[in-house]
């Protein structure tokens, strides 16, 4: 019998160490397993850390969308062994971390389960979530609005920057990445 796919949408960030190598090598962990099949990959982009200790490294940040037949317990458990592999470091909450991956959404899953809250309780709310997901996957809704809308509403979308994978970004935004408000 086929297994049934759903398809799931999943956010990294990492402030630690050599952000760029791991979430390369955290996309190719995550859809290592056949029961997680790759769909989309957003563009990395780089983003000031929002809440936590002042003066941490800036984050990159991405959004995979992928196809599982894991149950969503199953896709949070297989998240968390790719943060673990990456040593993850959880000594301050919201405090820098090498790898961080969410669940941002698992088909039309709804749940208040603070183990696994669906769709995650602050991604309409995150620019740094909102904005790359919209470029994979633009007609996306959330709580019934646009993504892109949403992005554009978040407190957060002016520190949102493109990343070229060799430094910070200092000069006009490139066509269809992040404008100035
Ligand atoms: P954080 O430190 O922000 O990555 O939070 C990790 C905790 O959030 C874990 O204990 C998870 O069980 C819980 N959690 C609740 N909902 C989600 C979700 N949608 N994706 C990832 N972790 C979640």
């Amino acid at each position: 019998m086929n297994a049934v796919y759903a398809k799931a949408v999943l956010a990294l960030g990492s402030n630690l160490g050599e952000r760029n190598d791991t979430l390369s090598s955290a996309v190719a962990d995550l859809v290592d397993p056949p029961e997680v099949r790759l769909l989309a990959v957003s563009p990395i982009i780089q983003t000031k850390a929002v809440g936590g200790p002042a003066g941490q490294p800036d984050f990159l940040n991405m959004v995979l969308t992928v196809e599982t037949s894991l149950t969503p317990h199953e896709l949070l458990k297989h998240c968390q062994a790719v943060e673990n592999k990456h040593h993850r470091v959880r000594e301050v909450r919201w405090g820098p971390r090498t790898l961080d991956v969410d669940i941002i959404t698992y088909g039309d899953v709804q749940s208040d389960d603070p183990v696994l809250t669906l769709p995650h309780p602050r991604a309409a709310v995150r620019a740094f979530v909102l904005y790359p997901w919209s470029l994979i996957d633009p007609a996306a809704t959330l709580a019934g609005e646009r993504i892109s809308a949403l992005a554009a509403r978040a407190e957060d979308y002016g520190d949102l920057a493109p990343f070229d994978g060799f430094g910070d970004f200092d000069g006009m935004p490139t066509a269809g990445a992040v404008t100035e408000r």
